[in-house]
């Protein structure tokens, strides 16, 4: 089409959309085209954020439309000051659409249900053509998986994944996964080593533009959970490749060996911490797995490394995301265990004996991180075993965690942690004792609580809560054969052992003060 700069096109640009690779972007001419960016107050409280959440979006899209300027494309930035801001993507559309007068607007499709939800309105809401393209920086697209799920019984995240290996070509020779194998998991379940610690990752300090962006979140979101003298994220691409070529370089080789271990005070170990800038678009996905795989070829990364890495990317972040589309708007209120109990006010303070939970909440409030098996195997496992209400479990990991976005945070508690999909994910929940937190990290020897300890005081609150938890979920869980048969040891122990777990669990269980939800929701 002829450019016209009467009646341009209008480029919405969400804050998880921070790439001049967008498909939307991709196609248009500078001469017709207005970038719209907007900061808007429904967004930052939908949930009441974690501070470095919206400093860290706020930031990155500042940053993003002088990047987009220096280029020499047009942007349209409403600040979250701005007078007359609508505070809704809708309605800043609406008043962009009064100023352009555009002759159609091409937004590339939502990560989030609920905004997905409003775009899909706007064609009938504004006077022009209205495009919505398909987020390509995903590997599979939305009907993509919708089509390979349909056409099984099951659902499962590792074939899924292979077929992602199949499509992309990493790690495979002759058609064939590279050194024979798909996965190289049971490589990587090593504890820690004795005060192991691992090379730090760049810390970028606050810009201008962060200063500035981290003095209205002081100053307007006051309330909102979370620290943020320790701000640290990538804000733009290139601190964003400097923290990768880091990761690469430093901790890759080591990040498959101890992905599962928990070190007390050690926030990331070897993890890679680039979530963040994945999901707002400043790395791309496909272009970090090649990097890795790079490395193996270089032979500065193992596979079981090399291999891990590629497999949270390409298998876990597509799987879920798939999974979200699929399943919503079901899974947002499924709650298959009937789970109904209160979030626990310690989440949000940290304050409690357990030192495990007490370290991933302070990192969580300190960082607005905690590494993966912190979220699922303490956070998660604890929410799992006491049985918390699935949306005040999601409104809290919504809340907290600067990379979190409902596409990925929402299966991965409601369906990861809680199995409140009643398995559509997981084959079995994760539901483990103290002796697993002790295997893999060095927490318990610092703890108020005995990991050895099975009841009564000073036993570690864990081994009386796995039992409840699989007591009361009999029904459901005996006949699933990946975990039948803890039943049989269960069954093996003399009655007053067994009522010794049950009670111990009832009085823990006693102790667990509801925080109310007002943390995480502006009203409720
Ligand atoms: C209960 C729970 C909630 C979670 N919520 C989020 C969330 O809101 N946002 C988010 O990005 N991740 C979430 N995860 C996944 C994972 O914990 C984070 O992606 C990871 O901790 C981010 O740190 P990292 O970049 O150092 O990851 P690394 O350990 O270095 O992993 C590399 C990359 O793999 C991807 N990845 C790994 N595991 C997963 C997974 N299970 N699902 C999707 N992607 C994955 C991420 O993009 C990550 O950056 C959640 C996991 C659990 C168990
Ligand atoms: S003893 Fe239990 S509560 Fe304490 S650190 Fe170990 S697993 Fe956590």
């Amino acid at each position: 089409m002829a450019s016209d700069n009467t009646h341009p096109v209008l480029v919405p640009i969400l804050g998880d959309q921070l790439t001049r690779d967008l498909a939307s972007l991709r196609r248009r001419t500078k001469d017709d085209t207005i970038i719209l960016m907007m900061e808007v107050w429904d967004e930052a409280t939908y949930v009441k954020h974690h501070k470095q959440k919206i400093a860290l979006i706020f930031s990155a899209m500042r940053h993003f439309a002088e990047e987009l300027r220096d280029a020499g494309w047009t942007v349209d930035y409403t600040t979250l000051t701005d007078e007359g801001n609508a505070h809704s993507f809708t309605g800043e559309v609406a008043r962009a659409v009064e100023r352009h007068d555009p002759r159609a607007i091409h937004v590339v499709e939502a990560g989030e249900w609920r905004v997905q939800q409003a775009i899909e309105e706007w064609p009938d809401k504004f006077d022009c053509d209205v495009e919505i393209l398909n987020d390509d920086r995903f590997i599979s697209s939305i009907a993509e998986f919708r089509d390979w799920a349909e056409s099984r019984k099951t659902l499962r995240m590792e074939n899924f994944y292979q077929e992602m290996r199949k499509k992309t070509g990493l790690l495979m020779e002759d058609g064939k996964p590279i050194g024979g194998k798909w996965n190289y998991d049971k490589d990587n379940r090593e504890p820690p080593k004795k005060d192991m610690n691992a090379p730090e990752r760049p810390k970028p300090e606050p810009d201008d533009i962060t200063l500035e962006v981290i003095a209205l979140v002081q100053e307007k979101f006051a309330d909102h959970f979370g620290d943020l003298d320790n701000f640290h994220w990538p804000v733009t691409r290139q601190e964003a490749e400097e923290a990768a070529s880091a990761f690469f370089s430093e901790r890759l080789p080591d990040f498959g060996t101890y992905q599962d271990a928990m070190v007390h005070g050690e926030d990331d170990l070897f993890h890679s911490m680039l979530s963040t800038s994945i999901n707002i678009g400043l790395l791309d996905p496909m272009e970090l797995c090649k990097r890795a795989q790079l490395a193996y070829e270089d032979s500065t990364a193992p596979l079981n490394a090399v291999e891990g890495f590629i497999r949270q990317i390409i298998g876990w972040r597509e799987y879920v995301r798939g999974f979200y589309w699929y399943h919503m708007p079901d899974l947002e209120s499924a709650n298959a265990l009937n789970a109904q109990r209160g979030l626990p006010d310690f989440y949000w303070t940290g304050k409690t004996d357990m030192l495990c939970m007490a370290d991933c909440i302070r990192s969580t409030k300190e960082n607005a991180h905690a590494h993966h098996i912190q979220r699922l195997m303490v956070l998660g496992n604890f929410v799992l075993l006491t049985g918390i209400n699935p949306r005040e479990v999601q409104d809290w990991y919504l809340v907290v965690y600067a990379d979190a976005y409902e596409w990925v945070e929402l299966p991965n508690v409601a369906a990861m942690i809680l199995y409140a999909d009643g398995g559509k994910l997981a084959t079995k929940p994760y539901a483990a004792s103290g002796n697993y937190i002790n295997k893999m990290s060095d927490y318990c020897k610092d703890c108020a609580y005995s990991p050895s300890k099975k009841t009564g005081e000073g036993a570690c609150p864990f081994n009386p809560l796995y039992w409840h938890f699989m007591d009361r979920h009999r029904d459901r869980l005996e006949s699933n054969h990946r975990i039948g048969r803890i039943y049989a040891n269960w069954d093996r122990m003399d009655e007053e052992k067994r009522q010794d777990y049950l009670d111990s669990a009832d009085a823990f269980l006693d102790t667990l003060t509801p925080a109310g939800k007002s943390w995480a929701r502006l009203t409720d």
